[in-house]
Order: C-alpha cells, then structure tokens, then sequence
C-alpha cells in the first residue's frame, strides 16, 4: 500500500534536510509502529506524506497503491483515502468541530463522485463514532479543538479517521496527553479499524500505546533514515535498552 523510497524532504523555508534517504515498505492490513528519539523526523515524515506544502521532496519516491503522491495536493491524497491525526491538533476558531466534520466528510465524497450525506444520516454516524470513544456530543458544537484538553484533542482526531474510513492512517504520537482509560478507548478505537484493505503508520517514542495496539512491524527512524526494522519485540527492546544501542549499530 505504501512503499517510500529513497526519500529525501527538507523544509521549504530554510533548506534544512530532515529526512535523509528513507526507505519504508508498508503491506495493506498491516499496523506500522514508528519509533525514534525526538527530533527524528517523525512528524516531518508524517508531514511529507500528507502533502504539507512547508516540505519539499528533493529526492525519492512515496508511492501508494502503486501511484507517487508527489504531484498530489493535500486534499487529493485525503480524498485518496491517506489520513493524518497530527501530533498537535490545531484549533480553529469559529468552526463548530460538527461543521467541520461534515465539510470534510462530504469534500471527501464529492471528490468520489457521491453524493453528500443527508443531515440525520451524518448526525447518526457522528453520534455513533462519538460514543464509542466516550466523547459527550454536546463537545462537537464547540469550535475545533479550541479550549479541548490534550485528551480531548486527540480523541477527535480518531473520530475524524472513524468517520472517514481512510485507507492509510497516520497516527502521530497519539498517546501523548491521554490518560491511560482514555488510551484504552482510542487504542480500542484503532483496533475496530483493523481491516485487510487499511493500513496503519503508528508513530510513537513509547513503548506504551504499543501494548494496546500491537504492531506487525516496528522500524526506528533516526536523523531522518530507518535504522532498523523488525517485529514488535523490536519494541520491546527500545522499551528495555534504550535507542543508544541502536543508533551504535546502526553507526
Ligand atoms: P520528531 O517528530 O521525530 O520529534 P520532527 O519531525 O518534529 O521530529 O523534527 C525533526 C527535526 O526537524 C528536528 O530537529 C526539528 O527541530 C526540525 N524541524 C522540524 N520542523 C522545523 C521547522 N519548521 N523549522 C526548522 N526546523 C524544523
Ligand atoms: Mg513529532
């Protein structure tokens, strides 16, 4: 579903290189955990494959389903089914977050070709994803984000990917902020979404969100490169070790 190759990004404004030549292969079905210290380049990757346009790809390839994303703008690789829960949610004044769930929603099936969803038939699908993440829908007719917790934030970045059933879902450090019952509810959120046709790119520096949901392969992303791949016991190991001995290695 998702193979990067050889991919070089750097920040648009400066020039300063972030991602230095990565090489990532991710199947359909699969939940990918991304690991590394701070700094990394986790969420400048995250960034590149959501289209961000503060990057710019110098070299290499990020193809999904077969095709580069590259030429694609942010809104045409989110219609494409690529869907990115960022790592600090931002705030939009003046957008009830209901309006803005149906915007995209529908920006997405216009996209499509199909039809927007008609007012009830939306209001009940948004009730259903609110409560199974426990979030009192009374939330939603505040503006997006603004004044939400760092929990609450973050569990209405899963219910944006719960209500548009993306194919390839970018978690960036989703568990910072959350509680561990809250932790719970948005890792069992996730899991509900597990699908042969849908895969996950798990970024996290903890070992602990990983215990709930439990990744086929981890990799470590170090100064902009995948110094190592491997099964969750990889997890494990950074949880016991450290990255030190890694990055040595790697070295
Ligand atoms: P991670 O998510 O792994 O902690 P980031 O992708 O956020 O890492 O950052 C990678 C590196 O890029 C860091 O050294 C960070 O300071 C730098 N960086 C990210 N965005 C910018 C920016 N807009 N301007 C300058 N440096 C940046
Ligand atoms: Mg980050």
């Amino acid at each position: 579903m998702l193979e990067i190759r050889n991919l070089h990004a750097r920040i648009a404004s400066t020039g300063t290189e972030i991602i230095r030549g990565l090489n990532l292969t991710v199947k359909a079905g699969e939940v990918a955990a991304i690991m590394g210290p701070n700094g990394s380049g986790k969420s400048t990757l995250s960034y590149v494959l959501a289209g961000r346009d503060d990057y710019e790809v110098t070299e290499g390839d990020i193809l999904y389903n077969g095709h580069s994303v590259l030429e694609m703008d942010p809104a045409e690789r989110a219609a494409a089914g690529i869907f990115l829960a960022f790592q600090y949610p931002m705030e939009i004044p003046g957008v009830a977050t209901m309006e803005f769930l149906k915007v995209a929603l529908n920006a997405q099936r216009k996209a499509r070709g199909e039809e927007p969803l008609k007012v009830p038939d939306f209001l009940k699908r948004v009730k259903e994803a609110a409560a199974s993440l426990e979030m009192d829908i009374a939330m939603l007719k505040r503006p997006l984000n603004v004044g939400f917790s760092g929990g609450e934030k973050k569990r209405a970045e899963i219910l944006q990917m719960k209500l548009l059933a993306p194919s390839l879902c970018v978690l960036d450090e989703t568990d910072s902020g959350l509680d561990i019952d809250a932790l719970k509810i948005v890792a069992d959120g996730v899991n509900a979404l597990r699908a042969p046709d849908r895969a996950f790119l798990v970024i996290t520096h903890y070992q602990r969100l990983l215990e709930h949901i439990v990744p086929d392969t981890v990799h470590v992303l170090y100064r902009g490169q995948v110094i190592k791949s491997g099964d969750k016991t990889l997890a494990h190991e950074l949880e016991a070790n450290g990255y030190a001995g890694i990055i040595e290695e790697a070295a």
